[in-house]
């Protein structure tokens, strides 16, 4: 039997937005020119987003793998992924002209759920019922597909949805059941014709969707692990998890390593690298612990109360001795607001517990850090390296706790866009060790700025 190349998985170790598109885009294109390729999607939905960039032009990926641009390598869109047909056409509409390989290089689970335009009415009731404790979702309906699924009611197939006498039944079913739910638990005005608008869009795409690739995820993926390395790239972060996340400021998938063996069939022992993705700070959005939040709770409360335009004209120094007016400052050298929304992200400083509990959850053998250089200017760089009177992490706890901090030189020169690590200024490469250190996993790649290029390669990856 000819034996499998070993599994790649790539996953962001805080809340999401670590810059995990830079890498995987670095990786896939470097992988591409050594490997035939396979790159998968195990988890989440159309919530997710990074941006590619080819030949100057900047495409938005959200449920498509990110080997779609690249002509030899196969894209999988997993079981665990929960399918927006809408929102899937229009993403590949986008792409058909510099990949006119789509249609060959892509599949689809024939078992990974597909999203209904009802589910996302009852996305909006729900997070309305919240109130003030909504989760803050995008309205994109993951959530309440997941617990369809997991429920085993109201979901519907990939493997239903293509055939049309199945589909017919079984969507009226669904919707019939949804706007029971709807109506009864949450007293919610459906608009008639904006339903109905919005069910064309969906035929269309569910049309669109009998045109695809459609496999069994498990064989597909193992088939094609005998001559291509998998490469699964997860989207959010581990901290996102729905199980091992902070209870219900979480996603609703699974976002860790042994997500990627459940969303798209592989068994454990596939998986020969774990690539943990960790900001060189720390970034959470919306509510939920955030143990390194500087400026606390008076951080917490401007930035729900605030957005983006709000910052703009503030010059604050990142050195300011206001830890609310140091916190927008970092925000704004980092950009740190959501790409489509505006909405602030809550700035925090590396928070090293939360690190190793999502070191050890996912089997991280490397790490890649990112946006190094938006700490260039700060005197010292506080690290947290436990909570008071606590061990570890408990993840039901982490309101309570009270960070305890080492402080380390800033090394106040510029690193932006430096490609080699002997470049790096002294106290820089200290940072580095020491977080190598405290959590004893080597630092093989340091992104120093945005673009592809501006990027350390401190350990090969093959
Ligand atoms: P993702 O969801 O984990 O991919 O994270 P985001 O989409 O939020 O990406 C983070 C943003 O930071 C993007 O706009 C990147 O271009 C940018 N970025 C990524 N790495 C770096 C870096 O090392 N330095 C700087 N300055 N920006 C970066």
């Amino acid at each position: 039997m000819q034996r499998k190349k070993k599994a790649i998985v790539i996953l962001g170790l805080q809340w999401g937005d670590e810059g995990k598109g830079k890498f995987i885009d670095f990786l896939v294109l470097s992988l591409s020119k050594v490997s035939k390729l396979l790159v998968a999607r195990f988890q989440g939905g159309s919530n997710a987003g990074h941006s590619i960039e080819f030949n100057g032009r900047q495409v938005v990926f959200h449920a498509l793998p990110s080997g779609m641009l690249e002509k030899n390598t196969q894209n999988l869109i997993g079981a665990g992924v929960n399918v927006d047909v809408v929102s899937l056409k229009k993403e590949i509409e986008e792409i058909k002209d510099i990949a006119p390989w789509w249609k060959e290089n892509l599949f689809i689970a024939k078992e990974a759920t597909v999203v209904v335009p009802t589910a996302k009415l009852i996305d909006n009731a729900q997070e309305k019922a919240r109130g003030k404790g909504k989760i803050g979702t995008t309205g994109k309906a993951i959530g309440p597909t997941y617990s369809d699924f997991y429920g085993r009611t109201d979901d519907l197939s990939v493997y239903e949805a293509v055939d049309e006498d199945v589909f017919k039944k079984r969507y009226e079913e669904i919707k019939k059941s949804h706007l029971d739910t709807l109506a009864k638990k949450y007293s919610f005005e459906i608009d008639e014709q904006e339903l109905r608008n919005q069910e064309e869009e969906f035929f269309d795409g569910i049309k669109f969707l009998r045109t695809l690739n459609i496999v069994s995820s498990a064989s597909f993926t193992n088939t094609s692990m005998k001559d291509r390395q998998l490469f699964a790239e997860g989207a959010q972060g581990t901290l996102l998890d729905v199980r091992f996340g902070s209870r219900r400021d979480v996603t609703s998938s699974h976002t860790t390593s042994a997500g990627a063996c459940v969303g798209l069939g592989i068994a454990p022992q596939s998986i020969g690298e774990v690539i943990g993705i960790l900001k060189a700070y720390a970034t959470r959005v919306g509510s939920g612990p955030f143990p390194t939040e500087i400026g606390g709770t008076r951080a917490y409360a401007w930035s729900g109360n605030h957005k983006r335009a709000d910052e703009e004209n503030f010059n604050y120094d990142i050195n300011d001795a206001d830890p609310l007016h140091q916190e927008i400052a970092l925000r704004t050298l980092g950009r740190e607001y959501g790409a489509t929304t505006g909405r602030l992200r809550r700035c925090g400083w590396l928070d090293l517990p939360l690190a190793k509990y999502a070191i050890e959850l996912n089997g991280v053998t490397k790490l890649g850090i990112t946006k190094l250089d938006i700490l260039d200017t700060l005197d010292e760089i506080p690290v947290c390296i436990g909570y008071e009177g606590y061990d570890g992490v408990d993840m039901d706890n982490l309101h309570n706790v009270k960070g305890i901090y080492k402080k380390l030189l800033g090394w106040k020169k510029n690193t932006r866009g430096l490609t080699s690590y002997e470049e790096l200024p002294k106290e820089a490469k200290d940072y580095l060790s020491f977080i190598e250190q405290e959590l004893g996993v080597p630092v093989a790649f340091i992104s120093t700025g945005p673009a592809r290029d501006e990027m350390i390669e401190k350990i090969p990856i093959i």
